[in-house]
C-alpha cells in the first residue's frame, strides 16, 4: 500500500508547495530506489553506493548549501529529505548527513577558495565521498580531550592519532580530520592514499549495517598547509558542523517513527486474535498507537519550528539539542512499541521494525548522546554547566 504520510494535525498545511514537492521527490526516491534493496543491504552489511549518483542528481548532497553546484534548498526542504530517507533507513540518511552537514558544510564555512573549488562540486555530484573524523577511541562525548595532534614541520603539518566510529571512513576520498594543533583544534582535509593515513572497517555491528563505519589511523601523516581549513579555529568549528547534522537527524528520526507507526497501524487492523477480532479492537493496542501518533505529531511540530527558525538564522544549538534528543527518543520508543504490536513477526526482517530499532540505537548515541543533549538543555535553563 502506498504511503500517504502521517499527518494527524494538518501539519502539511504548514508546508509550502515547493516544500511538499521536495518531500514527494525524496519520498518517491526512497520508496522506489532504497526500499527494494535495503533489507538485503542490511543483511549483507552493504552500503548501496550505486544510489549515490541518483541522490546527487536529485540535489540531496549538501541540499541546503548555496553555490558550488549545491541545490540551495531551504532548511525545511532539507529536513523533509532527511525524514523521507530515514523513513526507509537511518544508514542512508547518515551517508547524506555526513556528506552534506559534516564535510561540505565545513569546507564551505571554514575552507579556502581553492578547497571549495576543488571539493564542493565533486562532493555535491557524488564523484567524491567524504567522512568526518572527530571521535577517538578514548574521547566520544568529550571531544575536547582529543589526542590526535597536528605538528607544524616547515611548510607542512604532520598528523598523528586515531579516529574511530567514522561513517563513510574507508569509502571516503577525503577525510575531514580534527586534531590538536599548537594553539587549539584544527581541521584538515586528508585525501585517500596520503602516506601515513590508513583505514579499517568496524565489523560485527547490529546497527547501521547498511552504512560504512571505520577507524582512521594517522601515523606521521604529512599534509601541506593547503590541506588545513584556514578559518576553523578551536572546538567550536567541529561543534558547528555537528549542529548542522543534528538538525537533520531531528527530522530523520520522524521518518523512522512514521514507518514504525504505520506498519503497526496496518498490522493491527489485519491481524486477528480472540474471536476473529483485529488486535486493533483492543484498548491496550489502541493506547500504543495513540501514544505513537501523538508523539510523532509533537515531533513534527518541533521540527517545523526548528526549520523555520533555522531559515531565519535564529536556531540555536540548545534548540537543536531538544529537537535531536526528543525526536530520537520518540522514534526509538515507537520502534519498540511497534515491535511489540507485531508480535513474533516483529522480530523478522520481513518487516522494517527491528532494522529501525537497531539503527535508532546508534542515532541515540551519535551526534551527542541523549544524556549530553539533556545537559545542554539543562545548562540553557539553569545557566549551570553539569558536564563534568
Ligand atoms: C554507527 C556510528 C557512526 C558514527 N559516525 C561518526 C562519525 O562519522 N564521526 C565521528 O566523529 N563520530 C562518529 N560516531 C561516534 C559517536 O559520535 C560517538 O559514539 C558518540 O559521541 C558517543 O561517544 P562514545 O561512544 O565514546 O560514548 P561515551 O562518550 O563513552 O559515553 C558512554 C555513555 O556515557 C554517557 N556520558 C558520557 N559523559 C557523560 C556526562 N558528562 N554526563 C552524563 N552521561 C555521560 C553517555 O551519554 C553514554 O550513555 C559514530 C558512532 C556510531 C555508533
Amino acid at each position: 500500500m502506498a504511503f500517504h504520510g502521517v499527518d494527524y494535525f494538518c501539519v502539511d498545511s504548514l508546508f509550502g508547495e515547493q516544500e511538499l514537492m521536495v518531500r514527494q521527490t525524496a519520498r518517491r526516491f526512497a520508496e522506489e530506489r532504497i526500499a527494494p534493496v535495503i533489507r538485503d543491504c542490511f543483511r549483507d552489511a552493504r552500503f548501496p553506493s550505486e544510489l549515490i549518483p541518483e541522490m546527487a542528481e536529485l540535489g540531496f548532497l549538501g541540499a541546503n548549501l548555496e553555490g558550488y553546484g549545491c541545490a540551495g534548498m531551504s532548511n525545511l526542504e532539507y529536513g523533509l529529505i532527511m525524514q523521507e530517507l530515514e523513513r526507509v533507513d537511518s544508514g542512508i540518511r547518515s551517508f547524506v548527513s555526513v556528506q552534506g552537514a559534516l564535510v561540505m558544510y565545513p569546507i564551505l564555512t571554514y575552507g579556502s577558495e581553492e578547497q571549495k573549488q576543488k571539493w564542493l562540486p565533486r562532493l555535491q555530484s557524488g564523484q567524491a565521498i567524504g567522512c568526518f573524523g572527530l571521535t577517538e577511541p578514548d574521547f566520544g562525548s568529550n571531544p575536547a580531550g582529543m589526542r590526535a595532534t597536528a605538528r607544524r614541520d616547515g611548510a607542512d603539518w604532520v598528523l598523528s592519532g586515531e579516529k574511530t566510529w567514522i561513517t563513510n571512513g574507508s569509502a571516503a576520498d577525503v577525510a575531514l580530520v580534527w586534531a590538536r594543533g599548537p594553539e587549539g583544534i584544527l581541521g584538515f582535509l586528508v585525501e585517500r592514499g596520503t602516506a601515513g593515513y590508513t583505514t579499517s572497517d568496524i565489523h560485527g555491528k547490529w546497527s547501521m549495517r547498511a552504512s560504512v563505519t571505520s577507524s582512521l589511523s594517522f601515523a606521521d601523516c604529512r599534509v601541506s598547509d593547503a590541506a588545513r581549513l584556514p578559518e576553523a579555529r578551536g572546538l567550536k568549528a567541529p561543534l558547528s558542523c555537528l549542529s548542522q547534522a543534528r538538525y537533520g537527524i531531528g527530522w530523520g528520526a520522524i521518518g523512522a517513527a512514521m514507518d514504525c507507526y504505520e506498519t503497526a497501524r496496518q498490522y493491527s487492523i489485519l491481524r486477528k486474535q480472540f474471536d476473529d477480532r483485529p488486535i486493533a479492537s483492543h484498548q491496550l493496542v489502541q493506547e500504543k498507537l495513540a501514544w505513537m501518533i501523538t508523539e510523532i505529531t509533537k515531533a513534527q511540530l518541533l521540527a517545523v519550528q526548528a526549520g523555520r527558525l533555522k531559515d531565519q538564522r535564529r536556531l540555536e544549538p540548545a534548540h537543536i539539542s531538544m529537537l535531536k534528543r526528543n525526536n530520537v527518543a520518540m522514534a526509538l520508543e515507537c520502534a519498540r512499541l511497534s515491535r511489540d504490536l507485531l508480535g513474533a513477526n516483529g522480530i523478522t526482517d520481513e518487516y522494517p521494525i527491528m532494522r529501525h530499532l537497531c539503527n535508532l540505537e546508534t542515532v541515540k548515541t551519535y551526534e551527542g548522546t541523549d544524556h549530553i543533549h539533556a545537559l545542554v538543555i539543562g545548562e540553557r535553563v539553569t545557566g549551570v554547566a553539569a558536564y563534568k
